[in-house]
């Protein structure tokens, strides 16, 4: 899932409730020129924590796309690039 980002101020939203309060809460927020969230949150952060602990009998291939799941959750696996192609480095600013 896309980040929820509030379509006036572009604040990241947890939810759509989150949003439709956002959006009703007076006075409304300010209009902002759109900026696209990077990088990813707190929970996929927590999830690239976790997941070092169970790096032992894991290939490269592996901890990359367990690695690209946690970040792109919504892509299939064989969407997914190859660790060895350039697209690594440009990873962060794919949203
Ligand atoms: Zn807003």
């Amino acid at each position: 899932m896309k980040p929820i980002q509030c379509p006036r101020c572009w604040q990241a939203m947890d939810n759509s409730d989150r949003l439709e309060s956002h959006l009703q809460a007076s006075p409304v927020c300010d209009i902002k020129e759109k900026i696209m969230i990077e990088g990813f949150d707190k929970k996929q952060e927590e999830k690239l924590k976790s997941r070092k602990r169970n790096h032992q009998n894991q290939t490269e291939e592996q901890r990359w796309k367990e690695l690209y799941n946690i970040l792109f959750p919504e892509d299939n696996e064989q969407d997914i690039p190859s660790p060895c192609t350039p697209n690594i480095y440009v990873l962060p600013y794919k949203y």
